[in-house]
């Protein structure tokens, strides 16, 4: 395949050479004129298909969404934005598209509307952009753990645990549906199914995680996650990835630390590589703020955001301390919260999102929830007021979207992971391979999840969490 990406063409400097590009128009003007794009950048390449080059037949072919084979020289163009363009010697139409009935026109289409055409939004600039700068998140994810020397674990996706004891499980079975087995107490027998016994689509894989840390001292494991939240907002997916890293020897501080140099470090591999994306998302953004009346626009640009989260330090509070700037806000002095405010509630994203936009106005770590409304592998802090019981968590709360990171300090004490399994009516028989690694040389250790997408939302400022996947399963919506 002698052809060159549209990308590497449009940087070099050299001209006069005969190069072969394909592509898919975006505009066709004066007969003469064409952008193609390849899909390796927003920025189109001008064909120039001098007039008496096509016939008449192959012009009209010649249409938004039609791909292209070009044979052509490199020469210097005179168009602003470019220096170099094609000059075309021969033009073949590789696929037509009928141009009255292809949905995406040259105009600007609503976020919306594209995610009607999921399967044709790629081929926009935002979604190129969104969707390439996600390509070189995960790319860094690898790159970053590497470097630090964790192995990358594979943890499956079909178990049979719930590590988050949320409930929010699909079920996954060779069981008939219209007649299963049943034991005699009428539930279903899982021991005719292909596992043996009720299995699910994974939650998270981190007590997996666990396993490999106890062994490795370092992993992570980066893959789809699934959960049956029947709920719709704009930070919620069925199917989403999640990095997990699990480390031996951590304490909440050190997990803390990974945390805060993980997020920047793919927010500056980003901002090195893919600084063309970023700049037309920054403009996109700048463009739909005019919009806004003045007093609801955001203060940062994205680039401006971007720039002070990896030179900034995120500050760091505990839940109390969280609670409590969120009672003595004025917005909560004005009955501003859809939810009640009080010690043991599970913050949500308003709560979350105004800690980290309105009052810090950067990224927060908050510390040290409540016992009750966390994970039971979590560890219970000492010296807690009866009533009050804390465990060693941490979540990472970013601007636009709210929690990214959840993390803790796990339990390693057997005794106390014993009795608050028994507290939450967690089978410990069913957990005993989980067990094991703290009644085989047991040692400190900790963890955090983070959301690939709500990542990839951070970086994008993509505000839905739908367009930073390319193909969004979500309640009642599964076309493809
Ligand atoms: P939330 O409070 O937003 O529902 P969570 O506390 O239930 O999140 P965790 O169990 O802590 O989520 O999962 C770790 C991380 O995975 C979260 O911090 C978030 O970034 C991401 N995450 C969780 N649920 C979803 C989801 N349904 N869609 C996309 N990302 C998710
Ligand atoms: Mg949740
Ligand atoms: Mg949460
Ligand atoms: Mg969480």
């Amino acid at each position: 395949n002698k052809r060159t990406r549209i990308k590497d063409l449009l940087s070099s400097s050299t001209t006069g050479q005969e190069t072969i590009v394909m592509g898919w128009v975006r505009t066709f003007r004066n007969n003469q004129f064409i952008a193609l794009n390849d899909g390796s950048t927003n920025n189109n390449l001008q064909v120039v298909a001098e007039l008496g080059l096509l016939d008449e037949a192959t012009l009209k072919r010649i249409t938004t969404g039609a791909s292209l084979k070009v044979t052509g020289t490199v020469v210097p163009s005179l168009g602003k934005g470019q220096t170099v363009e094609l000059k075309a010697t021969t033009i073949e139409v590789l696929g037509d598209s009928d141009a009255e009935k292809y949905p995406l026109q040259p105009k600007k289409h609503s976020l919306e509307f594209l995610r009607e055409i999921a399967h044709l939004r790629f081929r926009t600039n935002t979604f190129g952009a969104v969707f390439r700068i996600r390509h070189a998140l995960a790319f860094a994810v690898h790159k970053f753990f590497n470097e630090k020397g964790f192995v990358y674990l594979h943890t499956p996706i079909i178990t049979s645990s719930d590590a988050e004891g949320a409930g929010e499980m699909f079920r996954v079975t060779t069981l008939p549906f219209d007649n299963p087995p049943r034991k005699e107490d009428g539930s279903i027998d899982f021991s005719e199914d292909f596992f043996g016994k009720s299995t699910n689509l994974t939650v998270s894989g981190q007590l997996e995680g666990e396993l490999g840390a106890m062994a490795f001292s370092e992993i992570y494991t980066f893959g789809p996650t699934f959960r049956a939240e029947n709920s719709n907002t704009t930070r919620h997916l069925a199917e989403f990835w999640m990095i997990e890293p699990e480390m031996a020897f951590y304490d909440i501080e050190d997990n803390m630390n990974l945390a805060e140099e993980f997020i920047q470090y793919l927010i500056k591999y980003v901002m090195e590589h893919n600084a063309d994306d970023l700049a037309f998302l920054d403009q996109r953004l700048a463009e739909e703020e005019k919009q806004k009346p003045q007093n609801e626009r955001q203060e940062f640009g994205l680039l401006e955001k971007l720039k002070f989260v990896v030179d900034n330090q995120f500050e760091r509070i505990t839940y109390t301390e969280a609670i409590q700037i969120l009672l003595d806000s004025p917005h909560y002095k004005k009955k501003k919260f859809k939810f009640d405010v009080k010690w043991g509630i599970d913050m949500q994203s308003e709560h979350e999102r105004y800690l980290v936009e309105k009052h810090f106005k950067k990224p927060v770590i908050v510390t040290g929830y409540p016992a009750a409304i966390k994970a039971f592998y979590m560890r219970l802090n000492d010296g807690c007021e009866p009533g009050k019981e804390t465990v060693a968590a941490m979540d990472i709360l970013a601007p636009g979207i709210g929690e990214i990171v959840g993390g803790s300090q796990r339990e390693e004490r057997l005794e106390k992971l014993e009795a608050r399994m028994k507290d939450m009516h967690i089978p410990a028989e069913e957990m005993s391979w989980y067990l094991d690694t703290r009644r085989y040389g047991t040692v400190p250790h900790a963890g955090f999840g983070l959301g690939f997408e709500r990542m990839v939302q951070f970086v994008t400022g993509m505000t839905n969490i739908r367009d930073v996947i390319a193909f969004a399963r979500t309640p009642k919506n599964c076309e493809f």
